[in-house]
């Protein structure tokens, strides 16, 4: 809940609104129960159990890398349903991936989260969780925040646009819009919606081809909005909000990493505001393997020749399964 949410339901429990701040206060500092609230009256907790409970994640496994400082949650939920986050530590301080829903409906051909499916929606407070139970584990505080793991933000809008009101709150994490990006498979009616809010996070698209005969192959989502829809959506974006649009880019040996495709790219995204990140695709089938090295630069020198930003993105975490999906697939 919102701080103006519960603060109706403290009004509705007749109790001074003070107490709307300080459940606000422990549910942000990531309690599993009205219990532990310490300075909250032992009446309006009461009244709290028997109408509400608090939704929290729990970790049921922990990875460490070896090799960099990114660590790897499996989740637990309170229904018994598992879901994965990833901690990544950067020079300008902790950054954390964050999971939208149990599965995933796209059905993304290269993608491990999708492979059963959707299950349920998270709720705006059970992607809070993830970044509460990291932080009190860690004993650190996190300062960024990408919703690139399990699930399709905007397949699960609203609750993702309540975590986004819950988790900058002053009187709570107090991150920033600006701290965030949000990662989309391209759902272009909810990008228009999205567009609309006019928010300051970074928005990300997973593009992943540059045409429709490649996308539509390995995206089904693309059989609905094709490639020109798509771009067109993100053009208006940038308009609306003047922000700078990421696209995703999983390089995947011989699918989508010709040089004809590099160029093809570089006309679709000439003079656009905006940044391309190419992945070397983690292996999740067998029919799609990463791209070799040589080529994901051959790629990428061909993009900055025609002036568009990319970067290869590093990868982390790489000895602790860092494809999305596997922990929960595996339990
Ligand atoms: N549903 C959202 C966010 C979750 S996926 C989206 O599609 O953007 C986060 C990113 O990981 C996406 O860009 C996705 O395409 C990418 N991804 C999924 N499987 C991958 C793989 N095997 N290798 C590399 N990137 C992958």
């Amino acid at each position: 809940m919102t701080l103006p949410q519960l603060t109706e339901v403290v009004k509705g429990c007749g109790e001074p609104l003070f107490r709307a701040k300080q459940v606000f206060g422990w549910l942000q500092k990531g309690v599993h129960s009205f219990e532990e609230m310490g300075n909250v009256s032992k009446t309006l907790k009461e009244k709290l159990k028997e109408n509400y409970y608090v939704s929290n994640v729990s970790i049921e496994k922990r990875l460490d890398s070896s090799v960099d400082d990114t660590v790897k949650y499996l989740y637990r939920l309170s229904d018994g349903e598992y879901i994965e986050s990833v901690v990544m530590k950067y020079k300008h301080g902790y950054s954390i991936c964050i999971s939208t829903q149990v599965g995933c409906r796209m059905g993304c051909g290269f993608c491990a989260s999708t492979i059963g499916g959707l299950c349920r929606n998270l709720t705006g407070g059970e992607m809070l969780s993830q970044i509460t139970e990291a932080q009190n584990d860690l004993n650190i505080r996190i300062s960024n925040v990408v919703l690139m793991g399990m699930g399709e933000p905007l397949d699960n809008y609203e609750n993702v646009m309540r975590f986004l009101s819950l988790v900058s709150e002053e009187d709570g994490l107090h991150i920033g819009m600006r701290h965030i990006s949000l990662s989309t498979c391209g759902v272009v009616d909810k990008m228009k919606l999205l567009e609309k809010e006019k928010l300051q996070i970074t928005l990300s698209v997973s593009l992943h081809a540059p045409n429709d005969e490649i996308r539509s192959q390995i995206m089904p989502v693309n059989r609905k909005w094709g490639v020109v829809e798509l771009l067109e959506a993100c053009k208006s974006y940038i308009k609306t909000t003047s922000r700078r649009i990421s696209f995703e880019y999983a390089m995947i040996y011989g699918i989508n990493d010709s040089d004809a495709c590099a160029s093809e790219l570089s006309k679709r995204l000439k003079g656009m505001l905006c940044h391309v990140n190419l992945i070397p695709a983690n292996d999740v089938h067998d029919q799609y393997t990463k791209s070799n090295v040589t080529q994901i630069h051959r790629f990428q020198y061909i993009l900055e020749n025609n002036g568009i930003n990319v970067t290869v993105r590093r990868t982390l975490g790489s000895d602790i399964n860092a494809s999305c999906g596997q922990l929960r697939a595996e339990k």
